[in-house]
């Protein structure tokens, strides 16, 4: 296993990373311990490509943010992701919020956030009616946008591969290698050695950790849960933008937003923990979730909720990214703390890291241009938004596009086939990939049809078919064996 760049992580930091080197000629591997992706902070998230008046001029999150945001909305096209460029409002309920208003506007124009203005609350409520009637003033930001956030992480890392980085899943970075001058020569994971003089540390939550194993002990990762109510998508409409909280010493608070998908949706809080992988829901933030989503949206349709989830930041104690490269070990690079807005952030955060190594890094490798570097990659055809001519068409060329496997997101077999091409091997990899299982039924009807298809497609006994990986399986056995076991054990 020989690289010259090894990535720990494949969230949309890491991701973006693998999709910036590929531009290069580099033999680059991406490890990360999921089974599917996204699977930390970048797959629950508010997924708001932030306008960037939000963070403090001069911080490492300003000089990222606003030039991310400017990249997202010409990826969107390379990359064929879903991007609503609808534009988000900060929405303040008294005098002294309107004055912080002024405050974040000042603080847009020296980043350098492009548009941003504040209107009258009677002017947001001509676009938004059904904003609290409440609300004074808003500050409005053009170029902010909600992105499918799983299509984005499946888009750049495959067009990393197309471009010749190799991705490896299951593999769980346990250590980093060091040579006899106590410099970068690789990582230690559950799947044996791999070796490169350069490693970038893309570990999300756990980026803490293992920049401590290269003895870097700056920073410290504090696990901060964000709680959110997802709705039925025929919440469509009901607002078209994303509404922020005027942001208080505890962050952005609590925001409402119609997904990409056209969901409403509201969170987040912002809980510190122990624990870096619990992302549980919990009776008092989902309360706390819906107290913020009725001040902003009174009547919020919470009937019409389809699931709760949780996200976990990345938090800093510093409330900054870390990126960097150390002087010793030498070869290590940091892209660590990447909480809010790191998902907007992440594609300049890539274009930054390739100047680093380029030079900082030039002694150990060199970035030499990859004149076959491919910037487009389609998408799986999404079914749902075709037309019925276009649905036609598809079905007659392939008649996999003919079979319904999901019913609420209208998800063809076709699709999930397509999935399984591309390297989906998980019901919860499917479900990323074609969103098969995120409408209404949260999967109750799909769920053992794709189970079918991966177990026919893989050649893999349906009972060793898993959710997530490792021991996530869907069944157990046949009813009927279950029971006549559980009657020889009555009868013993
Ligand atoms: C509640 C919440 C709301 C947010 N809202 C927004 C928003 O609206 N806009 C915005 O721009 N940003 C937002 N963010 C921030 C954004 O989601 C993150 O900055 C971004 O997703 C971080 O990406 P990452 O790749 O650095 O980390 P992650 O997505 O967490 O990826 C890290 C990856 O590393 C892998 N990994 C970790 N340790 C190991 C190991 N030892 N071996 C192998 N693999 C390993 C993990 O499996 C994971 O896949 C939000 C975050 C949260 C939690």
């Amino acid at each position: 296993m020989n690289y010259d760049v090894v990535i720990i992580g494949s969230g949309i930091t890491g991701a973006s990373i693998a999709r910036e080197l590929s531009k290069y000629k580099l033999r680059i591997a991406v490890l990360d311990k999921a089974s599917e992706l996204p699977a930390g902070a970048s797959r629950a998230n508010s997924s708001m490509i932030h306008g960037g008046f939000d963070d403090k001029p001069g911080t490492v999150k300003a000089k990222f943010c606003v030039p991310g945001n400017k990249m997202w909305h010409k990826l969107k096209d390379e990359l064929d992701v879903h991007l609503d460029e609808c534009g988000s409002y900060v929405c303040a309920f008294s005098d002294e919020e309107t004055k912080h208003l002024g405050k974040l506007l000042e603080q847009g124009k020296t980043n350098g956030a492009p548009g941003v203005e504040i209107i009258s609350g009677d002017e947001l409520r001509r676009k938004e009616p059904n904003v609290s009637p409440d609300i004074v003033a808003a500050l409005w930001s053009p170029e902010a946008g909600i992105i499918n956030n799983f299509e984005a992480v499946n888009a750049m890392i495959e067009s990393a591969r197309i471009n010749g980085a190799d991705l490896y899943l299951e593999t769980l970075v346990t250590d980093l290698l060091l040579d006899g001058n106590q410099d970068i020569r690789g990582v230690a994971t559950n799947k044996g050695e791999f070796l490169a003089p350069v490693v970038i540390n893309a570990g999300g939550v756990h980026s803490g950790e293992i920049a401590s194993w290269a003895g870097d002990y700056s920073f410290r990762i504090i696990p901060t849960k964000g709680e959110y109510f997802l709705l039925d998508r025929t919440t469509r409409g009901f607002i078209h933008s994303f509404l922020f909280s005027c942001p208080s010493k505890a962050g952005k608070g609590i925001t409402v937003l119609q997904t990409a998908e056209g969901n409403l949706m509201s969170g987040p809080t912002a809980t510190e923990q122990e624990d870096p992988e619990d992302r549980a829901t919990t009776p008092e933030g989902l309360a706390e979730v819906l107290k913020g989503a009725r001040r902003l949206v009174p009547n919020f349709p919470v009937n019409l909720n389809i699931t709760t989830f949780a996200g976990v930041r990345a938090n800093t104690e510093s409330g900054d990214f870390e990126i960097r490269a150390l002087a010793k070990p030498r070869g290590f690079v940091n892209a660590a703390g990447i909480k809010s807005p790191g998902f907007t952030s992440a594609p300049a955060i890539a274009e930054y890291i390739a100047g680093l190594i380029k030079e900082e890094l030039a002694d150990r490798i060199t970035l030499t241009p990859n004149d076959k570097f491919i910037p487009e990659r389609r998408n799986i055809p999404r079914f749902l938004y075709m037309d019925m001519d276009s649905r036609k068409a598809l079905a007659e060329k392939d008649p996999a596009y003919a079979q319904i496997v999901c019913r609420c997101e209208t998800v063809t077999e076709g699709q999930v086939l397509e999935a399984i091409r591309r390297g989906a091997r998980t019901i919860t990899a499917v479900k990323m990939m074609t969103r098969a299982g995120t409408g209404r039924c949260q999967g109750g009807f799909c769920c053992p049809r794709v189970a079918e298809i991966l177990s026919r497609e893989l050649g893999i006994p349906l009972d060793e078919i898993t959710r997530h990986g490792g021991e996530s399986k869907l069944l157990v056995g046949k009813t009927k064996e279950f029971l006549l076991k559980k009657e020889g054990a009555a009868n013993e």
